[in-house]
């Protein structure tokens, strides 16, 4: 069996344990099912997902001209704090904007290989939280746009980290924390501006992950490079497919390529 398509980020649903799907074109592959198999990736070409060329990806899934043309991929969703459509002010499209940035924002903190603060949208929770593989998750304040969220972010990161290690996130070199204790802690440190938002009264979210081998010593795939590769699925995490010899596969970070996948049976 053969399935061809671009990479975009797996789609997600929160199950016990998460359940992960790869959406392409004409196929909607239920990636679990591929647990325990063995499987061959193998690259085709590259798809920008924005004009849909044959050009090399630069980042985020786009060539580099729509890199820079494209408001999903301006300043503002990478730094949230730089948001202004709540000020009516344009960056790249001011329509686009007001829908992706005057809408309920989360700041949350979430626990990968340490406990870091992020920023998403309401209803990117608690998708957001899969696809950094946290293994737990509370959200700190609901604030009515993406700028609020942001300077909430900027002010709390000089108190704690905003970065996650991912080979410590696929090795499950984990720690239990309480959000709940961190969050108190770190509400002295929530600007004016958003402290009406504060959440007090929810608890920790706990994520388990279709894994049953962690690497040891996780081996980050190149497939532009090695062009295929052939391995046992043996876990999925955040975007990483993981294998039995070690080798892990990040979903996300390589949108924009159309790939083959086979299962071997
Ligand atoms: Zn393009």
């Amino acid at each position: 069996m053969t399935y061809q398509g671009v990479l975009t980020k797996m789609a997600s649903e929160f199950l016990d344990p998460i359940q992960y799907y790869l959406v392409f074109e004409t196929d909607f592959i239920n990636v679990n099912q591929l647990l325990d198999k063995t499987i061959t990736l193998a690259f085709v070409e590259y798809q920008c997902l924005n004009c849909g060329l044959n050009k090399p990806i630069y980042r985020q899934g786009f060539c580099k001209s729509c890199f820079f043309d494209v408001p999903q991929a301006a300043d503002w969703v990478m730094r949230p704090e730089l948001s202004k459509a709540h000020l009516g002010k344009e960056d790249r499209d001011l329509a686009f904007e007001k829908k992706a940035q005057l809408q309920p924002h989360i700041v949350y903190l979430a626990n990968s290989s340490n406990v870091k603060v992020g920023v998403t949208r309401k209803s990117q929770v608690p998708t957001r939280w899969i696809d950094q593989g946290a293994h737990e998750a509370i959200e700190i304040v609901e604030v009515p746009n993406r700028y609020l969220a942001g300077i909430t972010e900027v002010a709390l990161k000089e108190h704690i980290s905003d970065k996650t290690n991912w080979r410590t996130m696929l090795k499950n070199d984990i720690k239990d924390e309480d959000l709940v204790v961190w969050r108190d802690r770190l509400k002295p440190y929530i600007p004016n501006e958003a402290l009406a938002y504060v959440i007090e009264s929810n608890t920790e979210t706990l994520l388990q992950f279709p894994v049953s081998q962690y690497p040891e010593k996780p081996k980050s795939l190149n497939l532009e490079k090695s062009k295929h590769y052939t391995g046992k699925l043996v876990g999925i995490k955040g975007q990483y497919l993981i294998f039995e010899d070690n080798t892990v596969f990040n979903v996300r970070g390589n949108e924009g390529l159309v790939v083959a996948i086979s299962v071997n049976v």
